[in-house]
């Protein structure tokens, strides 16, 4: 009953007048996103449940709450390898730089002990 009171309030043009007198109440803005590239707020008591979806006033289409996880499967992020990490730091150039230097250290060592 309340929710359908809530409902039909919000299909019509919004006072500024009544927008005002409820503000003192605590809400919550909701922002969906319609299909169609309507996007509407629909305020909410803070402690109500907000649904997934609310009926575009608009155009009537099923508008989906616009910071809803997009309904991607796989969202879990592959860990980062030392190999990543090290990527991040240095260019391709930087390493092979690197590398023969410490190969070159190596040489020089490695030579000094068969003298
Ligand atoms: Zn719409």
């Amino acid at each position: 009953m309340a929710e359908r009171a809530l409902r039909g309030s919000r299909l019509g043009a919004v006072s500024y007048e009544n927008d005002q007198a409820t503000e003192l109440a605590e809400r919550q803005m909701v922002a969906y996103s319609c299909p169609n590239g309507h996007h509407i707020d629909v305020p909410f008591a803070a402690e109500a449940e907000v649904p997934q979806t609310w009926e575009c006033r608009f155009c009537g289409a099923t508008a989906l709450k616009a910071d809803a996880p997009a309904p991607e499967p796989a969202r879990i992020k592959a860990p980062r390898s030392h190999w990543d990490m090290l990527l991040e730091r240095r260019s391709i150039p930087e390493l092979e730089a690197i590398l023969a230097e410490r190969l070159e250290l190596l040489r020089v060592a490695g030579r000094r002990k068969s003298a």
